[in-house]
């Protein structure tokens, strides 16, 4: 049985749908009432492969908000997480994907230090971040999207914002040997991170947010904040392709001119109908079937009988790893969200 670790992208968006899942004793509520909420297990899943083969999985909401993340509620938000895995190996659940915040929570807070939680040891074998899975849809969207748009990568311009993290450092190492990208813009806070990355890559210009943004033909947006950025004011190129890996998706409504065409990053296709309710709730344009390539990773490991943290620790993910995923995705019938005219 598989398992995805989810939370909603805010309170007032929290507050919504707890009255479609059936929980009104939340629908009121402040944050303080998702700071002290338990976990709860809220869609059961049916997934078939293109192969025929049949799998099963939870949906485990951790009641988590970014909000606690923007307030510095941490100890709420890293019990959220904690929480959550100990209900999904409780439930016994073989293999949960972390999605959204929940792995950038556990690490940058380093919570594989908390084993006990209550009469539950944590066996982190059991669950994996996504991100290998995330990383290389991404790169397949860069890849297949620039086409539809008649950008030449060989010519052309890609800004990674987010270069750094697991994700991003990752899309770097691909897009730097898989593809022949003209340049590579390399964007984040810390500095020391960037100048190691561009050591490692060979390659790679870093420039901060306002400068890169307007050279791009290519943005590759897989930054973590909390608390969103506004970057409407930034002039882009035209055309420009952005492809918005971040969580939450929000970067369409921000900057809307022609010729400037949002992506939805880390975002899969299935080729069949899948049976569960919590892509709706969480506004997939095609809700049966679009999902987070962070919770396919988990179906996939399923299907492969690869009950293992494929997906763990931070700036690991190498090219291996994202083609077996790779091809394991193709196998199952899962394609990469591509731009639709
Ligand atoms: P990490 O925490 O590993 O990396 C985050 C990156 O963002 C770092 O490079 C960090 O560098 C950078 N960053 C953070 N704040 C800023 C800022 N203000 N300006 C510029 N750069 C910034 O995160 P992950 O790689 O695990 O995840 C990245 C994003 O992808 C998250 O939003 C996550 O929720 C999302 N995600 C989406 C999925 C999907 O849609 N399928 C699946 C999994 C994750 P620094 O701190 O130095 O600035």
């Amino acid at each position: 049985m598989f398992g995805l670790i989810g939370h909603l992208t805010s309170l007032e968006h929290a507050k919504a749908v707890a009255q479609e899942l059936g929980y009104p004793e939340y629908a009121d509520q402040g944050l303080d009432f998702w700071c002290s909420a338990p976990p709860q297990t809220v869609d059961h899943i049916r997934v078939k492969s293109v192969t025929g083969q049949e799998i099963e999985g939870k949906y485990v909401e951790s009641c988590f908000l970014p909000e606690m993340l923007a307030t510095r509620r941490i100890k709420a938000a890293t019990r959220k997480i904690i929480n959550a895995m100990a209900h999904a190996q409780k439930n016994g659940i073989d293999i949960t994907a972390l999605g959204g915040f929940s792995s950038i929570v556990f690490e940058n807070f380093n919570l594989s230090q908390i084993r006990q939680v209550r009469n539950i040891t944590l066996d982190f074998n059991r669950f994996t971040t996504g991100n290998t899975h995330t990383a290389y849809i991404i790169c397949r969207q860069v890849e297949q999207a620039s086409k539809q748009l008649g950008i030449n990568l060989s010519e052309a311009t890609i800004a990674v914002c987010g270069a750094t993290g697991d994700i991003g450092s990752a899309v770097c190492r691909w897009l730097n040997q898989r593809t022949d990208a003209k340049e590579l813009l390399l964007i984040a806070r810390n500095q020391e991170r960037l100048q190691n990355l561009q050591e490692e890559l060979g390659q790679g210009k870093i420039l901060s947010l306002e400068e890169a943004l307007p050279i791009a033909d290519i943005i590759v947006w897989v930054a973590s904040m909390p608390r969103g950025v506004d970057i409407g004011a930034i002039p882009l190129r035209q055309p420009c392709l952005l492809v918005d890996g971040g969580y939450p998706k929000n970067l369409d409504a921000k900057v809307q001119a022609p010729g400037i065409h949002v992506l939805k990053g880390g975002i899969v296709e299935h080729s069949l109908d899948i049976d569960w309710r919590i892509m709706d709730i969480v506004k997939m344009d095609v809700p049966a079937r679009q999902l987070f390539a962070c919770f396919a990773e988990s179906m996939l490991l399923e299907f492969e009988k690869l009950h293992t943290n494929f997906s763990w620790g931070r700036n690991q993910i190498t090219l291996e790893k994202m083609d077996l995923i790779g091809n394991v995705s193709l196998k199952h019938g899962f394609r990469p969200l591509l731009l639709s005219f």
